[in-house]
């Protein structure tokens, strides 16, 4: 690990203030991803600025009926308040879906949209990635790479993003709350990950220095839910293939759905007009099925990992079926 120097800051414009007063820095609340990397020498930062003591509340009440989370508030702690738990429940699945009882109470809701891929080219220093270092060459397109991924894909990078709990931000339409050098803005969260292109070193929007404050749930009208993931562990590992399924049901008509898949694509994959394929359907494994068929139709495998296009297709059909009977 390379030496660095490490300031722990006291609220949010001392955190940007000091991060942008140093080059190559970057800051860490619960650590559990960056330590990793800079144990791996894949991140080398200069300077930490530290935010783990910034936490107010988990969640409070917004005006409009949602709800705001700390982005310094812990995995843990966010999964069980009350507030996420009975008015959010798929979030709450979606992050006890993920890691462990010990990571998450180390890991933040910030630290988790910033999550690096998993993938194993990634880490290992010895080989090509254009992620780690841009015009290299991607170590997993050629290669061994059952777990990378089918959708969004480039010849750059087929990364996926390892995350649960943002898998579930994206079916509810979070909305991310930032304050950088520049001011503060909000970014709506399917503008906040981007796909690999041809700057897969890039894993999200934000401009240099920007910090995440809080992320704000819209007020909630889905009735049904679940969070499916499936992996090749089911104690302990990332996903293979997950699913985040939201239903707003009259009857058995779908009245409004939300979709999201994780473990395929460089962020977590929305499909919106296979969501309309839904809408004013009544709730069918047919129909069901048929939303899944065009959420993977640009899917294209690499081999190793081709059979995730299958694996989606019928995770989606179980998910939405889950949901019927998940208040
Ligand atoms: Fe690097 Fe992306 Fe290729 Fe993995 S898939 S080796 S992260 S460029």
């Amino acid at each position: 690990m390379n030496s660095f120097s490490y300031n722990k800051a006291e609220n949010t414009t001392d955190a940007v203030a000091d991060l942008t007063g140093h080059t190559n820095s970057k800051y860490i609340a619960g650590g559990t991803n960056l330590i990793d990397l800079m144990k791996e020498n894949v991140e080398r930062p200069d300077h930490l600025t530290d935010i783990s003591q910034l936490a107010p509340s988990t969640a409070e009440d917004t005006k409009d009926g949602g709800l705001r989370l700390s982005a310094f508030a812990t995995n843990a702690s966010t999964a069980y308040d009350q507030k996420v738990a009975g008015r959010y429940p798929l979030l709450s699945r979606a992050i006890l879906a993920g890691a462990s009882p010990q990571l998450r109470n180390m890991a933040t809701n910030g630290g988790n949209l910033f999550q690096r891929t998993r993938c194993y080219y990634f880490y290992d220093i010895q080989t090509p990635c254009n992620k780690r270092e841009p015009g290299t060459g991607c170590g997993a397109y050629d290669n061994y790479n059952r777990i990378h991924a089918i959708l969004g894909t480039s010849e750059q990078c087929i990364a996926t993003h390892p995350s649960d709990m943002c898998v579930a931000l994206a079916a509810l339409d979070a909305r991310i709350n930032v304050t950088g050098p520049d001011g503060e803005r909000i970014v709506e969260f399917a503008d906040f990950h981007r796909l690999p292109g041809d700057m897969p070193h890039l894993d999200n929007n934000l401009k240099p220095g920007e910090l995440v404050t809080s992320i704000d749930l819209p007020p909630n009208s889905l009735t049904h839910f679940t969070y499916l993931k499936l992996r090749d562990r089911q104690s302990y590992a990332f996903a293979l293939v997950s699913v985040a399924v939201g239903l707003e049901l009259d009857g058995d008509i779908v009245k409004d759905v939300r979709l999201a898949l994780g473990g395929v694509a460089h962020k977590p994959w929305r499909d919106k007009e296979a969501e309309e394929l839904l809408k004013g359907k009544t709730a069918t494994p047919q129909n069901f099925a048929l939303v899944a068929d065009k959420v993977l139709a640009t899917a294209k495998g690499f081999g190793h990992n081709t059979f995730k296009i299958t694996l989606a297709k019928r995770a989606i059909v179980r998910a939405l079926t889950d949901a019927l009977n998940n208040k």
